[in-house]
């Protein structure tokens, strides 16, 4: 989809999405970036052979390249490194599958689970 090629801060190829303000890019393909959204969750980090519950938030972000593929961000916002990068379908396919599972899960909540 063809974005806002006559908005002043955008490039004639950011898709709808982008927020960025590509006036002071370098020359080149842009990279387009949406909005983020933050997700509070309660994170479980392997320790030691188990998982210790850790309050934080997931970043999700969409990227894009110039005109190449666009990808989905999943990861905490400072550990660059932990992101998931899906295509915007698997994204969905992903979202759809887990949404499945955590309503099972939820379905036999124990003393021990966290509402989140
Ligand atoms: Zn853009």
């Amino acid at each position: 989809m063809r974005g806002h090629p006559h908005h002043p801060l955008h490039d004639a190829t950011c898709p709808s999405w982008c927020v960025v303000d590509h006036r002071h890019d370098d020359p080149g393909e842009p990279w387009h970036d949406s909005a983020t959204t933050f997700v509070p969750v309660l994170l479980g980090v392997r320790s030691d052979g188990a998982e210790r519950p850790v309050d934080t938030e997931l970043a999700l972000v969409a990227t894009r390249h110039g005109t190449g593929r666009t990808w989905l961000l999943v990861g905490e916002p400072e550990r660059s490194g932990q992101h998931l990068v899906l295509s915007p379908e698997s994204a969905a396919r992903v979202a759809s599958a887990l949404s499945g599972l955590a309503a099972a899960t939820l379905g036999t909540a124990t003393d021990e689970s966290v509402e989140r």
